[in-house]
């Protein structure tokens, strides 16, 4: 019998192992992840952005506390004096906008101050003097967070999961097939290999697969996976250094290794699983964009290019943290984090901790992301969601 049972080891169920077994009240924790290779996870197939630009104060203060661990991951994370090398490069992120969007990106802006966050509202003049590869046809100014940046998914991925072994967390390479409850509460899963793993709590962290196993209990859950594609392409000019930017459009781009990533979300995308990449997509949509912002990329060189999935939350695109209210009492979800999960997983991975040991919230209340919303159907908007 486990104490704790997390279904799926991405970030998310890592990061909750892992501050679960640092409080060390936790007792037994199992993460069961079926495929520990990860191929098929938004965590390992993300763009690793790091930023505290958000509209709802949770999700600055998260992305906040994201941060600062991602900062000092090395040391955090070490097993047995290794430290745990991330490449966090906080070179910036910049949201550009449109006259349209001026107003909330000013908003925003006066949020994220009041909380702290070093972010700067660029004109067109301090834009070009600092960017000077960008076209600014258009734009009426920039929202620009000095201290975000990008980091290695895979690397914060396997800190977290070393680190998490390192305490005591079992990981099971092995499938949950169904779940067995009672009338309020939650038994165990059941495993693909055969039998029923029992445990006193279990923690749903299967990002686009949420949904699934929710449905194994009868909880509805208005999570889908929604198709992302991610392109790589290089260029033979060297420009400045630029930050992961997001232009008006949606569309987006940041330098890696000797080029570039860029996508941009198409609107039109039935939610399901479908791990094909378009190339027809990114030649008709997504490079127009770049080479309409940055004139350097109309001669550039597509590459390799993925394709992963969004655990989009249908009723407000946010997070849906805690137990459910009015079903089983025992029985948790970490979900619904679109494209901003990675850099809130730490402070998702604390929030379920202090949920599971202490009842509630205790560092940063997280009421409003609960499942309760769900109920009331009261969405919560964030609208920097990209
Ligand atoms: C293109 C793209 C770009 C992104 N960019 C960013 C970014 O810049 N910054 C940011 O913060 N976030 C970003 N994200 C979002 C981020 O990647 C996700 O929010 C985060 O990785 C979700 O982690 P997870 O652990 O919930 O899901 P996953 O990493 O998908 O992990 C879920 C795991 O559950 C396992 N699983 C599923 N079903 C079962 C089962 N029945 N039994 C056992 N195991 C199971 C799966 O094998 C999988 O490993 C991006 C996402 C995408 C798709």
């Amino acid at each position: 019998m486990d104490d704790i049972i997390i279904i799926g080891g991405g970030i998310i169920g890592s990061s909750i192992a892992y501050h679960l077994a640092r409080d060390g009240r936790a007792g037994r924790v199992c993460v069961v992840e079926r495929d520990p290779t990860y191929e098929h996870a938004s965590t390992t197939r993300s763009l690793g952005g790091v930023r505290q630009q958000f509209s709802l104060p949770e999700n600055v203060l998260m992305s906040q506390y994201g941060l600062g661990v991602y900062r000092d991951f090395a040391t955090l994370m070490a097993v047995d004096g290794t430290p745990a090398p991330l490449d966090f490069r906080q070179q910036g992120y910049l949201f550009i906008a449109r006259e349209d969007g001026l107003a909330v990106l000013e908003a925003n802006h006066r949020l994220q101050r009041s909380l702290g966050a070093p972010v700067e509202i660029l004109d067109r003049d301090a834009l070009a003097a600092r960017f000077p590869s960008l076209n600014l046809d258009g734009v009426a100014a920039g929202s620009f967070g000095r201290e975000d940046g990008w980091l290695d998914p895979h690397a914060a991925l396997q800190g977290f999961r070393r680190k998490a072994r390192s305490l005591g967390v079992a990981y099971l390479d092995d499938e949950v097939v169904d779940i067995e409850s009672g009338r309020a509460r939650v038994e165990g899963v059941r495993l693909k290999s055969g039998g029923l793993r029992k445990a006193g709590t279990v923690v749903n962290a299967t990002g686009a697969w949420s949904g699934e196993i929710c449905a194994m209990v009868g909880m509805p859950l208005p999570i889908a996976p929604l198709r992302r594609m991610v392109y790589f392409f290089e260029i033979r000019e060297e420009l400045e250094p630029l930050p992961l930017v997001i232009d008006h459009s949606g569309m987006y781009f940041r330098p890696e290794g000797a080029g570039y990533l860029a996508g941009r979300a198409d609107p039109d995308e039935a939610p399901g699983f479908n791990f094909e990449v378009d190339y027809d997509y990114f030649e008709a949509v997504v490079w127009p964009l770049l080479a309409a912002r940055v004139p350097a990329f109309e001669a550039l060189k597509p590459g390799q290019a993925w394709a992963c999935h969004y655990d989009t939350n249908t009723l407000d695109e946010n997070l849906i943290i805690g137990p459910w209210t009015g079903g089983l009492e025992n029985f948790h979800v970490a979900c619904g984090l679109s494209g901003h999960g990675l850099q809130q997983a730490p402070a998702i991975g604390r929030a379920m901790a202090e949920l599971i040991l202490d009842g509630r919230f205790v560092t940063l209340d997280l009421s409003r992301m609960t499942y309760r919303r769900v109920i009331d159907n009261a969405p919560l908007h964030e609208t920097s969601i990209v």
